[in-house]
């Protein structure tokens, strides 16, 4: 679903030396950064995506993603 051209976090991997809870993009599955994410609030939970189109995936059918 995620365009690499436009993906801006190619240095995830790097900074999950770092952080161990980083937060994941439901629907894709990638690791992300909580400064650059795309973040969704759903039933009092903070969500994050890498990108527009992922979070609108997640909108439309939010218990297809979430566990
Ligand atoms: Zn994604």
């Amino acid at each position: 679903m995620c365009n690499p051209v436009t993906f801006p976090l190619g240095n995830i991997k790097y900074l999950n030396i770092f952080f161990h809870h980083v937060p994941v993009d439901p629907v894709c599955g990638i690791e992300l950064s909580e400064d650059l994410a795309t973040i969704l609030e759903h039933d009092g939970k903070r969500i994050y995506f890498c990108c527009e189109g992922c979070k609108k995936l997640f909108e439309k059918k939010p218990k297809k993603y979430s566990k």
